[in-house]
């Protein structure tokens, strides 16, 4: 913890009164967009993908099922890695055998349904045309393997030379499958707490203090910064 973490004075609120801030001309350190807004509080690491610890020889599986491979030394993958959101939702499935379908997918999100899911979802809709077109002719398996990736429903295309950006990718979209939502959600929108082990909307953080997430992207932690909190507070008139 530094001084600012556990300072009680009112101190923290002022940024000239820090010796970092000595040439910063803001009142408010939530009003600089350099400060950290949490103190160091905050955990990026909550948002990230699962380590291979826990990975159950069931767990494989699963994730095999729906289309993930793991790599020669059999600690990762090869290609895409499924999502936090994902694999939560198959270690906590795995448990129980009776929501495991002959071929390890889980029972009720099966292929062909997640897939309809995803075509079917509003966020579909609004793409451009050939954007759309190309992920309502996608095969099933490909589609459902890149929604519960960590790298969003967009596919590369194997033919592209140099050429522009957008001839690059056959489609190109930030949207990813959440079980906690139960639908499509873009990525700037929603994230996977894996500590929370939940979807959160993206003016959540995690906080390390107390370990678990907070509102507000800008507002320091009320249980672990309960100073700051009030400062910030009374000054923003929330
Ligand atoms: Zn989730
Ligand atoms: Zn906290
Ligand atoms: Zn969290």
């Amino acid at each position: 913890m530094s001084d600012t973490e556990s300072s009680t004075e009112s101190t923290a609120t002022e940024s000239t009164e820090s010796v970092e801030g000595a040439n910063k001309k803001t009142k408010y350190d939530w009003e600089d967009p350099c400060w950290d807004h949490h103190f160091g509080m905050e955990d990026h690491s909550a948002g990230g993908s699962y380590s291979n610890k826990g990975r159950t020889a069931a767990v494989w599986r699963t994730l095999e099922a729906y289309g993930f491979r793991r790599s020669a030394d059999k600690k990762s993958f090869d290609g895409l890695k499924p999502s936090g959101c994902f694999e939560y939702f198959v270690r906590k499935n795995v448990r129980r055998e009776e929501n495991l379908a002959e071929d390890g997918q889980i029972v009720g999100y099966e292929t062909p349904e997640l897939a309809e899911k995803i075509r079917s979802s509003h966020h579909i809709g609004y793409l451009e045309g050939p954007e759309r077109k190309a992920i309502l002719e996608e095969e099933d398996a490909e589609l459902v393997t890149r929604a519960l990736s960590t790298e969003n429903i967009m596919r590369p295309n194997p033919d592209a030379t140099e050429g522009n950006w957008s001839s690059q990718h056959l489609y190109y979209t930030d949207l990813f499958y959440s079980f906690c939502r139960g639908g499509l959600e873009e990525k700037k929108c929603t994230w996977h707490c894996r500590i929370c082990k939940t979807c959160q909307d993206w003016r959540d953080w995690h906080c390390k203090g107390c370990n678990k997430c907070q509102y507000g992207a800008s507002i320091p932690c009320e249980n672990c910064n309960p100073e700051e909190f009030a400062s910030w507070k009374s000054a923003t008139g929330w």
